[in-house]
């Protein structure tokens, strides 16, 4: 068996790789520790994906059910539709200290309305990059 000098496949690993030519890693260690790795990588991009997802509907049935700019709705009515309130992009405070949670542009705040849980909807506005970003929308959106 011809012999070439090769580096062990494992991204941690700078050894050479020894022996027969279809040998990528210099050890089992490594081998195990390699699958190891793109095991733990692609969990977490699983999980990334499926806060974007989450994100995404989100932000489409607040989108749906905003239509005024702000309104109320049924807490029951928005979690049938698949709203999930604990995902969400930033928050938002009032002057009053009430938090606003977002979805992107949308956002909800849990209220009690004649004993009933509603959300109150609202929508992005330019004053609230300051606090949000730091900075004027204006500079935000370059
Ligand atoms: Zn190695």
């Amino acid at each position: 068996m011809e012999r070439t000098d090769r580096i062990c496949k494992n991204e941690s690993c700078k050894n050479r790789v020894e022996g027969r030519v279809d040998r990528v890693f210099c050890s089992s260690y490594c081998k195990s520790d390699h699958h190891a790795r793109i095991l733990k990588q692609s969990g977490r991009t699983l999980f990334k994906l499926e806060v974007d997802s989450v994100l995404k509907r989100n932000r489409s049935i607040l989108a749906k059910f905003n239509l005024k700019s702000k309104t109320t709705v049924r807490k029951e009515v928005l979690l049938a539709e698949g709203f999930n309130p604990r995902v969400f992009t930033h928050f938002w405070k009032t002057s009053k200290g009430e938090t606003y949670l977002f979805c992107y542009d949308q956002g909800f705040k849990e209220i009690k309305d004649n004993f009933k849980d509603k959300y109150l909807l609202v929508i992005w506005q330019p004053a609230m990059a300051n606090q949000v970003f730091g900075r004027s929308h204006e500079v935000a959106l370059k």
